[in-house]
């Protein structure tokens, strides 16, 4: 071949190659590339719904003649909601943002329409006296009932619950140790038991006793705006170490 003939073969492949790209390569990437950004957001966006237990007509346990938990549970949340959203990769879905009364069917709602992966529920305690002092987490108690006839949608359940179970712990766990750093050796541990807001919720799910209303020093420290703060910021920590 002299080189004439093979400038213009080289030439024709090259023209053979730009038209593969131009035509088939180049419109597949331009349409899928949105598909595929969007694909990778939703893969890295977490959406988290935080509960102020509580609101409206509903007081909750009784800080001083004036000041009930309601309040405390919403600045916290209101708190939780900031710190988790500076971290860039959440949505924060609220089950209430003002002084409302939401029921429990409506907070587990507002949780599964919005498909939240955890859910996390903040509450103050109460004791009998004022020596009750810390912070406790609860998590659903799955009451393990027997079931009748065994088959495999049973075992699918179970499967499907201790499954939800180990997250629950996994992240209450988490909220114990960050939360040592606002209240020093003041937990109480982890509790299973059948709260109500959290039984039945398709995601994993936790009920943060953040303090005792009827102990002093916890009152003090949980109407304190610096402590309210360090204990979103315990509570933001714990979420984005969960995933
Ligand atoms: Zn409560």
């Amino acid at each position: 071949m002299n080189m004439r003939g093979y400038h213009i073969l080289f030439f024709r492949r090259r023209l053979c190659l730009g038209a593969v790209i131009f035509f088939l390569v180049l419109p597949a990437f331009v349409f899928t590339l949105p598909y595929l950004s969007s694909a990778q957001l939703s893969r890295s966006t977490h959406v988290v719904t935080i509960d102020p237990a509580h609101g409206g007509s509903d007081p909750g346990v009784k800080l001083s003649e004036s000041s009930y938990e309601k309040e405390i549970t919403l600045a916290i949340s209101l708190l939780l909601k900031k710190e988790i959203s500076k971290l860039g990769n959440f949505q924060v879905r609220l089950t209430r943002d003002s002084d409302s009364n939401v029921s429990m069917s409506e907070r587990k709602r507002i949780a599964a329409s919005s498909q939240s992966e955890l859910f996390v529920s903040v509450h103050v305690n109460a004791g009998f006296g004022k020596a009750s002092t810390g912070y406790e987490i609860y998590f659903p108690g799955f009451v393990t009932a027997v079931a009748e006839k065994g088959g495999s949608k049973e075992i699918l359940r179970d499967m499907a619950k201790n499954k939800l179970l180990n997250d629950s712990v996994k992240l209450a766990q988490l909220i114990q140790k960050n939360m040592e750093g606002v209240f020093p050796r003041k937990s109480r541990g982890l509790r299973a038991a059948p709260v109500t807001v959290l039984e039945g919720l398709p995601m994993p799910a936790v009920a943060v006793e953040i303090a005792f209303a009827t102990n002093p020093d916890d009152r003090k420290k949980i109407v304190d705006e610096k402590v309210q703060g360090a204990i979103a910021r315990a509570l933001a920590q714990s979420i984005n170490s969960y995933f």
